[in-house]
């Protein structure tokens, strides 16, 4: 029996494994999080209201106060069990970066104790050497240092019966170049506060604080391990190189919104257990479109702990699957002709006085205040849509984009029809100058049509990138691997940049002696007829709108290394570096590693199909081939006329037409890699793997392979078929 038939009867037997008992949420949210409550029970009155302070204002903490809190960090940690302690960071590899040390140390006489300082907790040196840091640690220093950033709380994370403290910090070089996805991400929400600040108080003087909000959706697919670990692609890239289509897919739509299957159900349970318990506020979870495809969402957050939340939730995830026996797949795309995975980036920004500054007010001065961050945010897209095709540019989601019900590889705006009529009535004033009646505009009645606005703006197109959903907009380009900081430090600061501009164009109009109102709506008036290209309301997918986003002169994302160019465009680092985000180095140093990681997960792709298709594909069809052989030799040698055995021979013709195109296009694979993998420019070789080794033959070479596996018989076949890894549970 091949790997494969013992595989899937195995699943037949498959146990299952009970989730741990949750009493109720509300028991065990934020168990494993030091939380200030928490913190104001094993700190000093004094030390606690520095720790708070510092987290709200970013006042730098002292040695003596360090002290204070890593003592109470670590009585509390010491109380839940935790040994080990571990500054936890998100480097730009992709995944998160701990190294455990011990509490337990011996003192100069050797007397061992148990210890946990201010220094060890405001910074150390992780031996990080092999992070990705776009040579910028070998310009400067050999090393980087990860730094405590108190705003985002400490944390126990728990695998299995090992428990340890988690603090939350930026991975920065030692001459401050930033390393990491947090620290620039901070630095973006911190400008954002800014600009956004002045722009609020042309409203409500009261207002002294402007935080970015995330909701992130997280897609996934979720298939039984043993399966996946018979699918070598699966297990060194994430995805699937190679596999036919099953007879069903997901035409049916039967499966969104479905009941949730048992074994799955067990998982979600047990890893949203893990989630509350370090405080991640899980909310909805539901079957996707495709088989054995889901999502699940949280109550959204402030940007930077909702960007921790999800990288934090992804880990949980892929541990506590295989405590199930099951896999479970981030990638962008695993398998073709399916639902890819995205994670919706919901983001909008609110005051300290509690309002959402992307809700439709309900008095006339509110509702130019969401005007106006509406119609700055439309801008900012218009601006820098080049720079957010940048933010979610990578090899995986290049398989997503522009199928599927992906949104397409050109940035557009999606407003619904009410707001595109309500722009188009602010538009329209051309000419004359709003005068007081024009006031008259501002009475619309925009909250009075919110169940209609969302009713009009939820899922409904969901072919657009970027679409504003009644009180957020909803970025749904980002890629589900993705760590949501990327997209984020550039929507905050094009949307800091873009305020800030405004800000200055309405002053200047105030100094020349208009109304404060009046400025503002003639200020945003400009700015629509500026971006209004931006907006599209029809189907992203349809030919038309190709043509005409082209007219348009908007920007395509086209292959992700040439995608990414617009990261270092001289625009990109004049707003990077005004705003202080990034450096120049900074920049090119991000640049360099995002294509150093898409030149490996192609090359890794191209090993696994060249390994794939010369010792799974080609032996089973060879096999197959040999008994068909023997079949047709036999009913030769029997003198049967060749009309009786006509079909083998038909099927034997076919097999070996595509065993040799195999054959043929995988050398040609490994020869154009080769080739490829001489060129010494960074974006120059990424460049080539897209196009002379990813376009030139992986398509090419898959069809082969999966007309084989249509053909060769089902018991000689060794990979898992789709049919089995989508719907065996
Ligand atoms: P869907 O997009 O599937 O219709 P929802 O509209 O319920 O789902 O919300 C999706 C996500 O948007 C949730 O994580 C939710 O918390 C988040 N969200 C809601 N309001 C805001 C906001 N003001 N800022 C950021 N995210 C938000
Ligand atoms: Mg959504």
């Amino acid at each position: 029996m091949s790997i494969r038939r013992t595989v899937v009867n195995s699943l037949i037997n498959a146990e299952d494994i009970k989730p741990i008992e949750i009493p109720k949420v509300t028991a065990i949210f934020e168990e494993n999080v030091f939380t200030l409550k928490k913190a104001r029970k094993y700190l000093s009155e004094d030390v606690y209201k520095s720790l708070c302070y510092s987290i709200k204002g970013g006042k730098k903490i002292d040695r003596y106060t360090a002290n204070q809190i890593a003592i109470g960090l670590k009585a509390w940690a010491e109380s839940k069990g935790v040994t080990h302690y571990t500054h936890w960071f998100q480097p730009l590899s992709g995944t998160t970066a701990e190294k455990h040390d011990s509490f337990f140390t011996l003192k100069g006489d050797g007397t061992p104790i148990e210890e946990f300082d201010g220094s060890t907790l405001v910074q150390q040196e992780p031996d990080a050497s092999s992070f990705p840091s776009g040579g910028l640690r070998t310009t400067f220093e050999a090393r980087g240092y990860s730094a405590w950033d108190p705003s985002s709380p400490a944390f126990i994370m728990e695998v299995g019966y090992s428990k340890t403290l988690c603090i939350p910090t930026i991975f920065i070089s030692y001459t401050g170049e930033s390393l990491d996805y947090k620290a620039p991400l901070l630095k973006a929400l911190e400008v954002l506060n800014k600009s956004a600040l002045d722009v609020c108080n042309y409203f409500d003087k009261n207002i002294t604080k402007v935080t970015a909000t995330l909701g992130w959706e997280q897609e996934y697919f979720i298939i039984d391990e043993a399966l996946s670990n018979a699918r070598p692609d699966i297990v060194q890239c994430g995805r699937t190189v190679f596999g036919a289509l099953p007879a069903k897919g997901q035409q049916l739509e039967d499966h969104y919104f479905g009941s949730i299957h048992e074994r799955v159900l067990s998982f979600m349970r047990d890893f949203e257990a893990e989630a509350y318990k370090l405080g991640i506020p899980l909310r909805t979870r539901h079957n996707e479109v495709a088989p054995s495809q889901f999502e699940c969402a949280p109550i959204y957050e402030e940007v930077s702990i909702a960007v921790d939340h999800n990288t934090l939730l992804m880990d949980v995830m892929e541990r506590v699957s295989h405590k199930h026996k099951l896999r479970v797949l981030l990638h962008e795309k695993p398998f073709a002709g399916i639902n890819g995975s995205g994670k919706h980036n919901n983001w909008s920004m609110s005051t300290d006085t509690g309002v959402n500054l992307l809700a439709p007010g309900k008095t006339p001065k509110t509702n130019l205040m969401f005007l106006t961050f509406f119609i700055n945010a439309i801008k900012a897209v218009h601006d820098y849509a080049d720079l957010l095709g940048a933010s979610i540019a990578s090899a995986g989601n290049e398989y997503r984009l522009g199928a599927n019900e992906a949104p397409p590889a050109i940035i557009s705006v999606f407003v619904g029809e009410y707001l595109s009529k309500v722009l188009d009535e602010v538009e329209q004033r051309v000419g004359d100058k709003f005068d007081e009646q024009d006031e008259a505009i501002l009475k619309l009645d925009i909250h009075k049509s919110i169940p209609e606005l969302l009713l009009d703006n939820t899922d409904r197109n969901r072919t657009s990138p970027f679409a504003f959903t009644g009180n957020k907009f909803e970025f749904r380009a980002v890629g589900s691997s993705a760590n949501c900081a990327n997209a984020m430090t550039v929507l905050n600061t094009i949307m800091a940049e873009t305020l800030k501009n405004f800000k200055i164009d309405v002053d200047k109009l105030i100094e020349k002696g208009e109304k404060k109102e009046i400025a503002i709506l003639q200020t945003l008036q400009k700015y629509i007829k500026e971006s209004k290209k931006i907006l599209f309301e029809g189907d992203g997918y349809s030919e038309a709108w190709h043509h005409e986003a082209e007219r348009r002169g908007l920007s395509f994302i086209a292959t992700a290394p040439l995608a990414l160019d617009a990261m270092i465009s001289d625009k990109a680092k004049k707003l990077f570096s005004n705003n202080k985000v990034f450096t120049y180095q900074e920049l090119e140093a991000r640049h360099e590693i995002e294509l150093e990681k898409y030149i490996k997960k192609v090359q890794i792709e191209a090993r696994v199909m060249g390994d794939l298709a010369l010792n799974h594909i080609i032996p089973a069809a060879i096999n197959y081939q040999n008994k068909l052989l023997t079949n047709i030799n036999g009913h030769k040698a029997a003198g049967f006329s060749e009309e009786t055995y006509a079909g083998q021979l038909a099927i034997l013709q076919k097999i070996s037409t595509h065993i040799q195109a195999v054959h043929q296009k995988t050398k040609a694979l490994v020869d154009a890699r080769k080739e490829v993998n001489k060129i010494e420019n960074t974006r120059t070789k990424a460049i080539a793997y897209s196009s002379q080794v990813k376009a030139a033959f992986f398509n090419d070479l898959r069809y082969h392979v999966d007309k084989l596996e249509r053909f060769v018989n089902d018991d000689d076949w060794t990979l898992p078929k789709y049919r089995e890894l989508l719907f065996l549970k």
